[in-house]
C-alpha cells in the first residue's frame, strides 16, 4: 500500500493549523520524539520518499509540518486525503518539565491538547538507549489527556534479537505501556505493522 504525500504547510502558531477545508476533516497522526530519535528517517521509510527533509529545512525545524496522505496517484488521486501526518519538532535532551511543551514553542501543547482531528500520537523512543525521562513525560501527557498514542521503538536493526527484546522489556516497564512496536527505517522491519496501526485509526 502506498499513500502519496503532499506537503500542506508549516505551522508556528495555532492560527496556522490547517483548516477543515484543507484537510477534508481527515484524521491526523502526530509523530513525536526526542531530536535524533530517527523521526525523519522513519517518516521517509513509511512514505517511501524523502518528504521529511522538508521538516529539517531552516525555519521548519521548530514548526509542525503537515502532510496530506492521499490514496492513489496522479489523476486517480482522491481529493480527500486518507490521513494527515503532523511532523512535530523534536524535543530536547533535557526533561520536559511541568507543561509538556515547556521546551517547545507554545503552539505545540494546544495542538496536542485541543486539536480535534488528532486521532493518534506516535511516540518514538530509541531502542538503543535506556528509557528517557522526557519520553516518559510525553507518554504521561497523553495518558493524562486521554489521547490515543502508540509507542514505537526506533533503530531496532542496531541491536541483536536478545538485546532488542531486553530493551523493549525495559521500555515497556519504565514507560508503563503494554506494547512498544520495534521498527527500523534502515531495514524497514516493523514498518508494515506500523502502517497497519496507522490505517486503523478511528475516523474523526
Ligand atoms: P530525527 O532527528 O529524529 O529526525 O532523526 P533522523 O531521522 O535524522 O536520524 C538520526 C540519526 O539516526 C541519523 O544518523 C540516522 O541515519 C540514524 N537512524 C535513523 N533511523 C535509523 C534506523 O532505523 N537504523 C539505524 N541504524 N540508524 C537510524
Amino acid at each position: 500500500m502506498r499513500l502519496s504525500p503532499v506537503f500542506l504547510l508549516s505551522a508556528t502558531n495555532v492560527v496556522h493549523f490547517p483548516s477543515q477545508a484543507k484537510t477534508f476533516g481527515a484524521p491526523e497522526i502526530a509523530f513525536l520524539g526526542r531530536s535524533n530519535v530517527g523521526k525523519s528517517s522513519l517518516i521517509n521509510a513509511l512514505l517511501g520518499e524523502k518528504v521529511a527533509h522538508t521538516s529539517s529545512t531552516p525555519g521548519r525545524t521548530r514548526a509542525i509540518n503537515f502532510f496530506a496522505l492521499h490514496e492513489g496517484t496522479g489523476e486517480r488521486k482522491r481529493a480527500r486525503p486518507a490521513l494527515i501526518l503532523a511532523d512535530l519538532p523534536g524535543y530536547g535532551y533535557a526533561k520536559i518539565s511541568k507543561s509538556v511543551a515547556s521546551e517547545w514553542p507554545n503552539f505545540i501543547e494546544p495542538y496536542l491538547r485541543e486539536r480535534e482531528a488528532l486521532a493518534l500520537a506516535v511516540c518514538l523512543v530509541d531502542t538503543n538507549i535506556p528509557p528517557q525521562k522526557s519520553d516518559r513525560q510525553l507518554i504521561d501527557f497523553f495518558r493524562e489527556t486521554d489521547r490515543p498514542f502508540v509507542v514505537v521503538g526506533t533503530k531496532a536493526d542496531r541491536l541483536s534479537n536478545s538485546a532488542l527484546a531486553k530493551s523493549l522489556t525495559a521500555l515497556k516497564r519504565e514507560h508503563e505501556v503494554d506494547d512498544v512496536l520495534p521498527v527500523s527505517a534502515k531495514t524497514s522491519a516493523g514498518v508494515k505493522a506500523l502502517w497497519a496501526r496507522l490505517m486503523s485509526v478511528d475516523q474523526v
